[in-house]
């Protein structure tokens, strides 16, 4: 992983043969958009409803199409969506082939772009079909954020409010600096370093998960974007299994411009379905959640679904979650 400046972002596309854009990045950068002429360029429109079968599928026809061999590479730019399906296709065209990323969300930088996890959504639930592939290279260029509309902002800001629970040195520089360069390139390190002890998710990496599983739920039940719908899936694991760090959610929340409007209230039964599906299921009765010993500190614990079901249906927030 690097930062670097744009000018090695146009070197990079100028240097690439097969490439898959967001569409909408390549329409608002002009001079990215020029080197991409006498290109094999797939270009990803709606990138969060692109990431289904049907699509994967007419991707990897293109690049077929377009005579990729194993030893090309493809150039992934785009958004989280973009970087999971593109990524996806690099891992399973012609049995796998290489691929670089430039993510162009925050979301992207701290986190999707980041880790080799790459995959579709199943009519079914979020992220159920995909790989483990690893990025050859991620470049990590902050000035694809000034196009990036304020929700999406947000949204990239609820999915880092997990390393301030998971990282105090994270934590420290976000209280001091806010969302700034270094804090980006904070946690697209932490989330390297966990990559590198555990890379197939087998303990350590599921950490990474926290406030996922409702977060995922909640996304799948409200259409709420991703990193949004993890802030309020984060909210709703202190609220029911940690009141004692919500003045801690609180304080940083303030940062971020997600507000309580932007959360429609759900149907209790399709959250809990959408959460019965979730990769992290054991099997009918149990799953992992990652719970918070202290900031800096936190933890798997295999919980009966059962006993949350109750806690959630008994806890004084319910209403605010849920209809
Ligand atoms: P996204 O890729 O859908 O992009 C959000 C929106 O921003 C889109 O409309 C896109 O067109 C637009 N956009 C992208 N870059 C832009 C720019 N520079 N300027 C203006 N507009 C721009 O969403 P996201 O939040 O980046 O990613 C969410 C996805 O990431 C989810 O599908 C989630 O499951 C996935 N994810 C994956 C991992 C992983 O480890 N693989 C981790 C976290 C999230």
């Amino acid at each position: 992983m690097q930062h670097c400046e744009y000018t090695q972002i146009l070197s990079e596309v100028q240097t690439s043969q097969f490439i898959i854009i967001d569409k909408r990045v390549s329409e608002l950068y002009e001079d990215l958009n020029h080197f991409l002429e006498d290109k094999s360029v797939y270009f990803v429109s709606n990138p969060e409803e692109s990431k289904n079968i049907d699509e994967y599928g007419k991707v990897l026809n293109y690049f077929i199409e377009e005579g990729i061999s194993r030893n090309d590479y493809i150039l992934v730019i785009g958004g989280g969506a973009t970087s999971d399906l593109g990524g996806f296709v690099a891992a399973t065209v012609l049995r796998g082939v290489s691929w670089k990323v430039i993510p162009t969300t925050l979301l992207g930088m701290i986190d999707a772009a980041i880790g080799g996890k790459v995959g579709i959504n199943s009519p079914l639930g979020k992220n159920l079909i995909g790989q483990f592939h690893h990025p050859e290279d991620i470049f990590i260029c902050s000035d694809f954020l000034k196009s990036l509309p304020k929700v999406e902002i947000s949204s990239g800001q609820g999915e880092l409010l997990k390393y301030i629970f998971l990282d105090k040195d994270i934590e420290l520089k976000y209280s001091e600096y806010g969302l700034t360069n270094q804090v980006i390139l904070a946690c697209g390190k932490y989330k390297e370093n966990i990559v590198n002890q555990d890379f197939k998710e087998s303990g350590l990496r599921k950490l990474l998960n926290l406030g996922h599983t409702f977060g995922h739920a909640i996304e799948k039940t409200a259409g709420l974007p991703h990193g949004v719908a993890v802030f309020f899936g984060l909210r709703m694991l202190v609220d029911i299994f940690h009141p004692d760090f919500k003045k801690n959610f609180d304080q940083y929340a303030k940062f971020i411009q997600i507000e309580d409007s932007d959360y429609t209230t759900i149907e209790f039964n399709k959250f809990w379905s959408y959460l019965e599906k979730d990769k992290k299921k054991k099997n009918n009765k149990q799953m992992d959640f990652i719970l918070i010993r202290k900031i800096g500190e936190c933890y798997i614990e295999t919980l009966d679904l059962d006993d949350v079901k109750k806690r959630i249906l008994n806890n004084e927030n319910y209403k605010h979650y849920f209809i």
